[in-house]
């Protein structure tokens, strides 16, 4: 570690440091001078770190299924068009977009057995091969 200078003197190394402004000086001789300048609290430094962690985006495989992709693939597909106008499973739709943990959402609308049927439907229609 580099000792810095005196501040006072500008002369001697500085052995101790303002408890204060942190200025550092070498004796008790330049710390009396500095006294009398009537220094301030050393600011904190502007803390330049990004706020708190980034959270991480919500699992992709997730969302697939209602990717604006997908959405727009099962548009065209009329068998999923006609369940989907429906408004449970629209509901149900949200309700698993909505959901804090999807695929949980998802398990638990596979106990309708209707639901299932549009869940083939749409699965099928996405292609999760290359075009
Ligand atoms: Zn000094
Ligand atoms: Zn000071």
């Amino acid at each position: 570690m580099v000792r810095k200078i005196c501040e006072v003197c500008s002369t001697n190394e500085s052995n101790y440091k303002c408890p204060t402004c942190f200025l550092p000086f070498c004796s008790v001789a330049c710390s009396r001078v500095h006294k009398q300048t009537q220094c301030e609290p050393a600011r904190p430094k502007e803390n330049s770190r990004p706020k708190g962690p980034v959270e991480e985006d919500e699992d992709d495989e997730d969302r697939v299924i209602l990717s604006d992709n997908a959405l727009r693939t099962i548009g065209l597909n009329e068998d999923i068009k006609r369940l989907v106008s429906q408004k449970r499973f629209r509901d149900a739709l949200l309700t698993v977009d909505g959901a804090k943990d999807r695929r949980k959402a998802l398990e638990l609308l596979m106990a309708d057995p209707e639901f299932v049927v549009l869940a083939d439907l749409l699965l099928e229609q996405i292609d999760f091969s290359d075009p």
